[in-house]
């Protein structure tokens, strides 16, 4: 179902902000517009890079189950789960042996790990 206007009983088709266009725009005139969310909700596909560059940060840092931890894993078996099938065995293995991964900043500010 397509999202609609958040205004209670208006039902017109979402714009912008949770409104509607007529709610969006009498609230943009009025000075009143929702504040945009905190964070857009980020894709999995997204995720999934990030918690890669996270723990190619923190390869070599800690133990397997402090990083795991630090990133949100309940242990180190789940974030390992996590990384495996997406190719990172060099990774897996860095932060297993608790070595730091040569890393790299590229142009646009993402983060390039080099697995030893
Ligand atoms: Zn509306």
């Amino acid at each position: 179902m397509a999202r609609v206007c958040d205004v209670e009983g208006c039902g017109l088709p979402h714009r912008s902000r949770g409104l509607c266009e007529m709610h969006y725009r009498r609230a943009k005139r009025a000075g009143q517009l929702p504040p945009l969310p905190p964070k857009a909700p980020v894709a999995p596909g997204r995720r999934r890079l990030a918690v890669i560059e996270d723990a190619m940060w923190l390869a070599g840092t800690d133990s397997p189950e402090a990083i795991a931890s630090r990133l949100g894993y309940t242990s180190w078996d789940s974030l390992e789960a996590a990384l495996r099938p997406l190719g990172h065995a060099p990774l897996v293995r860095a932060i297993l042996d608790r070595r730091e991964l040569p890393k790299h900043i590229r142009d646009d500010g993402t983060l390039e790990a080099i697995p030893a």
